[in-house]
């Protein structure tokens, strides 16, 4: 086990990273970030902030050095960043685990190779593998990058051949999948945490709501029946357990309207639709990442009450810094911002919490605060 006192590493200075490094720092350990840029939120608030690229080999040195375990807060970091940093000092999750979450290609062929469902997918290197998935899919589908698509992002609707041949070529032909479009009911995620002893605590899982390919709002619980709930967290066990998995773990699911229970996709992280634990569950999900990356046991992941997690995007600035004494008026509402300097449109910049005594209450909190802080409110 990894005691308070020692000194944890993370790779990337994202949000994720902050709310980690926060965790960590509230238990007692150090952290290190390694990030380039030098206005990261997690940099910020480091023990120390390693501003260098992922591949700087000195600097990767002095990380495993320095860091008694190093975890990551994105699939994305160099597959060679990762396989460096194994050979000298403790990584988890494991460089596998990682390289499988950060294609698409190889995430839904493992996942189907677990016997779990997925949409049914063509993988696309080649235009002849195009024309073939085009006669053995049905349309609407959906061209995905295989790697580096996030919040809906190298992302194109497909309802022709012809639209799928615009879409590979505007991707420059890079590798991708053809999926066909489910008829969704809902989406949720589940999220748990699997230690190096191989014991696993799962959270309830959160209902997520989609705006513009952005998760908008997650409400817990989710509006699933007990089976589809029980088979869900069964599947996301299934796919810890065969990766040998030590960390945190998110799996989407797509809900159909004629019921199959189908997994979108894993992130091997704690995940945006996991910000609810952070005031409504008993272990928040970077607490867990950080026992997991410890050597801990799993903490409780009890629900403390109903929760809707609202997502706040750059766009709430439109209007110049948004009203937030109307937000700090309900006691019952937890704002968590990220301490990024410039609000884009689209852009993450953070996250209120609404915890209410039942589900519905919580939505009506969630919308009420949703409506005081629209731009023009102002
Ligand atoms: P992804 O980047 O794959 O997570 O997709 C972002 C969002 O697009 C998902 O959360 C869904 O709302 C939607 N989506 C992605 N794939 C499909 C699909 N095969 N059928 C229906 N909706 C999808």
């Amino acid at each position: 086990m990894i005691l308070p006192d020692s000194t944890l590493g993370v790779l990337g200075g994202g949000q994720l990273g902050r709310m980690f490094c926060m965790a960590a720092h509230s238990m007692g350990y150090r952290v290190w970030v390694l990030d380039p840029d030098p206005d990261s939120p997690a940099g910020a608030i480091a023990d120390r902030h390693l501003q260098a690229r992922y591949t700087d080999h000195a600097v990767l040195e002095d990380m495993a050095e320095h860091c008694a375990a190093v975890t990551t807060e994105f699939e994305n970091v160099p597959a060679e960043t990762l396989e460096f940093l194994e050979a000298h000092t403790r990584v988890r999750p494991g460089s596998r685990a990682v390289a499988i979450a950060r294609d698409r290609i190889l995430e839904k062929t493992f996942i189907r190779e677990q016997g779990l469902a997925t949409a049914p997918f063509f993988a696309i290197q080649t235009s002849d593998d195009l024309q073939t998935a085009c006669a053995g899919l049905r349309m609407p589908a959906l061209l995905k990058t295989a790697q580096l698509g996030y919040d809906g992002k190298g992302q194109f609707a497909v309802n022709s051949p012809s639209d799928a041949g615009q879409g590979f070529r505007q991707l420059q032909q890079a590798p991708c999948i053809l999926e066909e479009r489910v008829d969704l009911a809902l989406e949720f995620s589940v999220i748990l945490a699997r230690s190096v002893q191989g014991d696993i605590a799962v959270y309830p899982p959160g209902e997520n709501v989609h705006v513009n390919g952005i998760l908008d709002t997650t409400c817990v619980p989710a509006g699933i029946g007990t089976d589809t709930k029980t088979q869900a967290e069964a599947m996301a066990v299934r796919l810890a357990e065969a990766m040998q998995y030590c960390g945190v773990l998110a799996v989407e699911f797509f809900l159909t309207r004629d019921g199959q229970l189908l997994i979108n996709e894993m992130a091997p992280r704690p995940h945006n639709s996991g910000h609810y634990t952070l005031d409504a569950a008993l272990t928040s999900q970077f607490e867990q990442q950080v026992r997991s990356l410890c050597g801990l046991p799993p903490g409780s992941t009890e629900l403390l009450s109903p929760v809707v997690m609202v997502n706040v995007l750059g766009d709430l600035w439109e209007q110049g810094t948004p009203c937030w004494e109307r937000l700090f008026a309900h006691p019952g509402v937890k704002l968590h911002l990220y301490g990024k300097h410039l609000a884009r449109s689209g852009r993450k910049m953070g996250h209120y919490n609404c915890l209410a005594k039942d589900p519905s209450a919580a939505q009506d909190l969630a919308q009420e605060v949703r409506t005081a802080l629209a731009p023009e409110q102002r």
